[in-house]
C-alpha cells in the first residue's frame, strides 16, 4: 500500500485540515499519516483560536515518520508562521521525499486568517521552492504572484510567475472565480486546463485540503501529474456534489461518496 503523509493543521470540526486529508487518503486506498503543525479550534462557521505546535515537536513528528516508514508522497497544508515554515522546510530538505504537494493556505473560506499575512514572503522563500506541485487558489495566487487575476489568461500568467519562484509545477484553482470551476496547471512547459460546471452549494469547507491530498494520493499511486490533477479534480467535484449539510455554516465535502 502506498503511504502518504499530511503535514498540516488540525480542524476539530472534521471538514478541513488534517482530518480532510486523512479521509481523502482513505478514500484513495492509500495509508495516511499526519504531522500536526497547528491545532485550530474551528467549526463550519468560524475560527476561534490557533495554537501552533512547537517547531521542535513538528520536527520530531516528521523524524518519527521518516526514520521508520517509506513515504510515497507528502501533502503540506496550513503553516501559520515563519517558525512552522522553517521547521517543515528543514525536514523536507533533509528527507527529500518524492511527490511534495504544497497547498499555500492563507485564509479560510469564512475569512479567518490561517497564516500570518506578513509571512507570505517567508513562505515564498523557504517553502515554495520545495514543492513538486503548489496549489494556490486565486487569492493566494494573486498574493504570491503580486498581481490581480481577472480571467483565465491571468491565471496562466500567475502560474508562470509562481513557477519561476522555484516550484516544479503550479495548479491555480479557479473555485473563487465566477462561472465554471476552471483550474490551470502549469508544469514548466505546458498549460493544462481542467473545467467542471460550478456546483451550487455553500458546503465547500475543506475543498482545498481535499484537492491537494487527492493529488498527493494519485502521485503516490504513480499517476503522471496531469492525470493526477484531473482525477483529483473529479474526486473533489464529486465530494462537493454530495457535500454534507453538517453544522450551521459551510458544511464539509463528502469524502466517501
Ligand atoms: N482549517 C484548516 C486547519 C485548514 O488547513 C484549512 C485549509 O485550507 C481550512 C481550515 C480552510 O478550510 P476552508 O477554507 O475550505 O473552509
Amino acid at each position: 500500500m502506498k503511504k502518504v503523509l499530511s503535514i498540516a493543521g488540525s480542524d476539530c470540526s472534521g471538514g478541513a485540515g488534517i482530518q480532510a486529508d486523512l479521509k481523502t487518503f482513505s478514500a484513495h486506498g492509500v495509508f495516511g499519516m499526519s504531522v500536526i503543525v497547528s491545532v485550530v479550534a474551528e467549526n463550519t462557521s468560524r475560527v476561534i483560536a490557533i495554537q501552533d505546535i512547537t517547531p521542535d515537536m513538528i520536527s520530531k513528528q516528521i523524524d518519527a515518520v521518516f526514520e521508520d516508514i517509506e513515504v510515497d508522497a507528502v501533502k503540506v497544508g496550513m503553516l501559520s508562521s515563519p517558525a512552522c515554515m522553517d521547521a517543515v522546510a528543514a525536514k523536507l530538505l533533509q528527507y527529500r521525499p518524492d511527490n511534495v504537494v504544497i497547498d499555500p493556505v492563507m485564509v479560510a473560506k469564512n475569512g479567518c486568517p490561517l497564516m500570518d499575512p506578513s509571512a507570505v514572503e517567508h513562505l515564498i522563500k523557504t517553502v515554495l521552492p520545495l514543492a513538486d506541485v503548489l496549489t494556490p487558489n486565486i487569492p493566494e495566487a494573486e498574493r504570491i504572484a503580486g498581481m490581480q487575476i481577472h480571467c483565465i489568461a491571468d491565471m496562466e500568467t500567475a502560474a508562470k510567475t509562481i513557477h519561476r519562484m522555484g516550484c516544479k509545477a503550479v495548479v491555480v484553482k479557479g473555485g473563487h472565480a465566477i462561472g465554471n470551476a476552471l483550474d490551470v496547471l502549469f508544469d514548466g512547459r505546458k498549460f493544462y486546463r481542467f473545467e467542471t460546471a460550478r456546483i451550487d452549494t455553500k458546503n465547500t469547507h475543506g475543498t482545498g485540503c481535499t484537492f491537494s491530498s487527492a493529488i498527493a494520493s494519485q502521485l503516490a499511486k504513480g499517476l503522471v501529474l496531469q492525470e493526477a490533477v484531473r482525477q483529483a479534480k473529479e474526486y473533489v467535484t464529486t465530494a462537493i456534489e454530495h457535500s454534507l449539510a453538517i453544522g450551521k455554516g459551510c458544511g464539509p465535502t463528502n469524502h466517501f461518496y
